[in-house]
């Protein structure tokens, strides 16, 4: 199959109706794109993108008003942080009803849903008509695409077209929340924060980590957001820069803030990796506010692999 960059909506809108797949630009990453309501298109995402069969996807719709046709109760705090960060970076994972195909949600109760501000996603949603599920446009495991050119070196071949919407003005993925009771919990650090979200809501947040992790948000695996190349997270990126063992240093400290950061995380992880190093290093930054978000994403981006200091390894999960 050739894959073809295509620039006008309503071309992705008759492939989604066809119950085809076509990768889409949402305003954090590009998206992999089914009708949701279409069990054999949405197979099409886990095959193509080698996804496993227990990763739920995100099912975006065009407003809050669409929420009540797929989920069961909708909480106060969902109104409250919407008012401020929908459309855009928020994911919401609420008890579903039966309308959602179980595909969609990898068999759980519950359904992720979000509102993407991206203009082009928006226009495909309100011609096709149907909620829409996407994950991130790239192989499992891998970088998620931040341009249409990303798309193509990730999926060339296995899928018709790519919607060009330029590059990703967030270039980081949504924050998955999720409502229990009276409680608001963080499954994915994105980038609406922690902070963001407690200031809307006047509720503390709080985050899942380790097993109650896993059963909570199937997916959620230590090793994600890979470049081919091994990534290891370091103290001290200058003892790297005099090591003479073709090491690529992706040093975010570059950056003026940590929106920056987010926008250039991936791309300069895939730039990097496309340059035949024998290994890159990065650093963490500082861990608050979107910096959780940053810091997840290079975590798994290192599968774990290592923490090194000065040439010598102090942590490590291989
Ligand atoms: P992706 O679209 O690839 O960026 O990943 C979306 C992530 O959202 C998945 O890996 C899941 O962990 C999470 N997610 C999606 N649907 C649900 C759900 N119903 N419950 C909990 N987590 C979810
Ligand atoms: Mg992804």
């Amino acid at each position: 199959m050739k894959t073809s960059i295509i620039n006008n909506p309503a071309d992705a809108a008759l492939e989604i109706t066809a119950g085809r797949i076509v990768a889409l630009p949402t305003e954090t990453v590009y998206g992999l794109a089914a009708d949701a309501l279409n069990p054999s298109a949405v197979l099409k995402i886990y095959e193509t993108k080698k996804r496993p069969d227990f990763n739920p996807l995100i099912v975006h719709v065009s407003g809050i008003e669409e929420f009540e046709k797929y989920a069961e109760i909708i909480p106060e705090s969902v109104f409250k942080i919407a008012e401020t960060y929908s459309p855009g970076p928020i994911t919401y994972v609420l008890n579903k009803n039966s309308v959602i195909p179980d595909i969609v949600t990898a068999g759980i109760d519950t359904v992720a849903l979000r509102i993407p501000a991206h203009p082009l996603f928006r226009q495909v949603l309100t011609m096709c008509g149907k909620p829409i599920a996407a994950p991130s446009a790239n192989m499992f495991g891998r970088i998620s695409p931040t341009t249409a050119e990303d798309v193509l070196k990730e999926l060339d071949g296995k899928i018709g077209y790519v919607l060009d919407g330029g590059r990703c003005r967030i270039g980081i993925e949504s924050t998955v929340v999720r409502f229990e009771d009276d409680k608001i919990i963080i499954l994915r650090h994105g980038f609406v924060t922690k902070e963001d979200i407690e200031k809307v809501t006047g509720k503390e947040v709080t985050t899942l980590k380790g097993k109650a992790s896993k059963i909570s948000s199937p997916g959620m695996l230590l090793s994600h957001y890979s470049p081919h190349t091994p990534l290891y997270i370091a103290e001290d990126l200058e003892y790297f820069k005099n090591v003479n063992a073709n090491a690529g240093i992706v040093d975010f400290g570059v950056y003026r803030d940590l929106k920056e950061t987010a926008l250039n995380l991936f791309s300069d992880l895939r730039i990097a990796d496309e340059k035949n190093f024998n290994y890159l290093v990065t650093r963490l930054v500082e861990n608050k506010g979107l910096g959780r978000a940053i810091n997840d994403r290079l975590v798994k981006a290192s599968s774990g692999r290592a923490v090194v200091e000065n040439g010598s390894v102090l942590f490590s999960k291989k």
